[in-house]
């Protein structure tokens, strides 16, 4: 087995007990890249190594990921689009200075859909990610270079965020564990805006320790993100039991319909039985609004999108249209030119969408209305917690489509996050882990949802089911 196909806390482990150095981690992880890149393109950029640092028994050197939408000081950082290439951070984001403290290792800059917008991964201008499990399959998106990454051993673990699905759906695809925190447990500082009151950061790992072990690093108050929430940070890591007797789960009628491919359907059932198996509960639920979802997600997204868009304008960051390219000289039309120029098709898509239901005319019959769905959604799960302590379904409803497949038809790409974008509406914690394989070897995700700030009960589940797998 390759170093590089470890988990953190077996490398952690190992550095302990002096059988592995930094280094070699590293170099395997770099050598997994240059075998491997040019087929699965998980990276927008990848890091030319500064120096290493040692362990010493207190810091955490792993290799990470970071999606290109994350800011890290002195790097590019584009959100994989025209329009912010040559943008330099000025500075960290809050979980980027955590990580730098712990000791880790950046080994690149992820590829992403271009500014998040997408479940593919193939809007990035750097061109898409492939799936390491099938090469003519899609990775999932946004954060598809992210789940790509560390599916195909060229990171140890990544980070992603999550608006609608990101981390999740990537993590299903790619037979890993991804996990998008309570709005507001993970700071947003240095995240690049694309639906602030939805977006989180997140960790994207290979198994469900990693996923607590990264958390504990980046979780916590930050007074420099004005939504982030000032309650206690646990050690997720004392989460980790193989135990859920006693424990509720709902399971929801909505989220087990039609157009739920079979086969995802049968290993999620399975894994239900497994956790039954163990002790938990199991009662079927109802959360009525979520068929919503899409259309509630969609309208506050975009709206969201359109305006925190709007300042990418050509004057204070990333690319200008130069004075040849513009009809006029004027201002606008500068603006006008670099948007055009900077934006891809998707963006332009969200910017008009969301531009129109903020609009006068149609803030109350879109907007409005939409916001009015998203408390009704959430009260759904206000309701269901009262009952059960965590709910089951799957992550997406298919494992990973082809690329290209729905390139041209943006609503069935909308689609494929109808099991997501409820948790981010409701701004609860909500975990994609592994639950086995379709019949050609694609990896399917099972998702656990809980209240907010019970991401430890996440924890406790995820970690009995693949104990007991
Ligand atoms: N697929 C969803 C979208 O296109 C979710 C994106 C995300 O979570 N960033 O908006």
């Amino acid at each position: 087995m390759k170093i590089a196909q470890l988990t953190a806390h077996e490398i952690l482990d190992q550095y302990a007990a002096q059988q592995l150095k930094v280094v070699d981690v590293v170099g395997s992880v770099l050598e997994q890249i240059s075998q491997s890149e040019k087929d699965i393109h998980a990276y927008a950029q990848v890091f030319s190594g500064d120096k290493l640092p040692a362990f010493n028994g207190k810091n955490i050197p792993i290799p990470i990921a970071i999606k290109d939408n994350i800011c890290i000081k002195d790097t590019e950082t584009t959100c994989c689009s025209k329009i912010l290439k040559n943008f330099i951070a000025p500075y960290d984001a809050t979980v980027i200075g955590k990580l730098k403290q712990s000791g880790a290792i950046f080994v690149g800059h992820a590829n992403m859909d271009e500014f998040a917008f997408g479940s593919s991964t193939e809007t990035s201008c750097y061109g898409p990610t492939r799936n390491p499990w099938d090469l003519s399959r899609v990775p999932g998106g946004s954060s598809g270079g992210s789940a790509a990454a560390v599916a195909g051993n060229e990171a140890i673990w990544a980070l992603g965020s999550d608006t609608g699905g990101s981390i999740r759906q990537p993590a299903a695809y790619c037979g890993v564990v991804g996990l998008k925190p309570t709005y507001g447990r993970v700071s947003r500082f240095g995240l690049i805006a694309f639906a602030s009151s939805l977006d989180q950061i997140g960790p994207i790992t290979k198994d469900v320790t990693d996923s607590a072990l990264l958390m504990n690093i980046i979780s916590g108050y930050d007074p420099k993100d004005s939504t982030s929430a000032n309650v206690p940070n646990p050690d997720y890591t004392k989460a980790l039991v193989k135990n859920v007797k006693g424990l509720k789960i709902g399971l929801p009628k909505e989220y087990f319909i039609e157009g739920l491919d079979a086969e995802v359907k049968t290993k999620v059932m399975d894994a239900v039985l497994l956790l039954k198996s163990c002790g938990a509960e199991f009662k079927e639920i109802s959360l009525p609004h979520s068929k919503f979802a899409i259309a509630c997600y969609y309208i506050v997204a975009t709206a969201e999108a359109s305006s925190n868009l709007g300042r990418f304008d050509g004057v204070q960051y990333g690319l200008r249209a130069q004075p040849s390219q513009v009809r006029k000289t004027n201002l606008v039309d500068m603006y006008e030119e670099t948007r055009d120029q900077g934006f891809g098709n998707e963006a332009k898509r969200r910017i008009m969408l969301g531009t129109y239901s903020l609009s006068s005319g149609y803030y109350d019959a879109y907007y409005l209305k939409g916001l009015k769905v998203r408390t009704m959604i959430k009260m759904d799960f206000d309701r269901a917690f009262e009952e059960v302590d965590a709910i089951i379904t799957p992550t997406a409803p298919t494992t990973a489509f082809k690329l290209g497949e729905k390139m041209n038809d943006p609503i069935s790409m909308y689609l494929n996050d109808i099991f997501t974008t409820p948790a981010n509406l409701s701004g609860i914690p909500a975990i994609s882990i592994p639950c086995g394989f379709s019949k050609n070897r694609l990896p399917i995700g099972l998702q656990i949802m809980a209240k907010p700030f019970a991401e430890e009960t996440l924890f406790r589940i995820g970690y009995t089911y693949e104990q007991n797998r």
